[in-house]
């Protein structure tokens, strides 16, 4: 089994880091021919514009829409909002892989970035996780065909549908591997 994280910018790095030490094969991927050789993607933070733009020139927004349909995909921060189906202020169209509306840098600017526990339903199982949010979005809108696993205050930070796992913070850069690993396990 491998596992694709892709490597066209933002925090790629982290997430392979965590996923090899959880003894998985990962694979960085940059190409739609990369991908096809995957069983899960994650898509990592960074900047959401430059994803969409990277996706269009590298031909990678339709070879992940086609690989959705029978692979899971995570995405966290910038992953979340280009996998959403309605984003605020921005002129690319986002992939819409889940049925989430997001607005971008909704905590506010780098400088107001923070971590703060925060309880995620995992299994039926409530876990603190130490949740790292860096100009975080937030789901202001979801469909009936997600639920939500994690609220930090009202907010929504974190959302699944059959396919697609996304939270607004970064679970790859605490050390504890409780989410990929509910990722990798519960929607391989
Ligand atoms: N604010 C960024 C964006 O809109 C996301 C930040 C992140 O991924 N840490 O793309």
């Amino acid at each position: 089994m491998v596992v694709g994280v892709l490597g066209i910018q933002g925090g790629f790095s982290k997430h392979k880091e965590m996923i090899d030490s959880m003894g998985y094969d990962t694979k960085i991927i940059r190409t739609p021919d990369e991908l096809k050789k995957t069983d899960a993607l994650i898509i990592p933070g960074g900047e959401s514009t430059t994803f969409l733009n990277l996706f269009d020139k590298l031909d990678l927004e339709d070879a992940i829409k086609e690989y959705s349909i029978n692979s899971p995909i995570m995405g966290t921060c910038a992953g979340m909002i280009v996998l959403a189906t309605k984003v605020d202020s921005i002129n690319y169209s986002p992939l819409g892989l889940i049925n989430i509306e997001v607005n971008r840098n909704a905590y506010g600017r780098q400088k107001e970035s923070f971590v703060d526990k925060v309880n995620i339903e995992l299994n039926n199982r409530l876990i603190k996780f130490e949740a790292v949010f860096i100009r975080a979005p937030k789901i202001v809108n979801y469909g009936s065909d997600c639920d939500v696993l994690a609220k930090y205050k009202d907010d929504n930070i974190m959302v699944q549908n059959n396919s697609v796992l996304v939270c607004s913070f970064h679970p790859e850069l605490t050390g504890n591997n409780v989410i990929h690993k509910y990722f990798l396990e519960k929607f391989m």
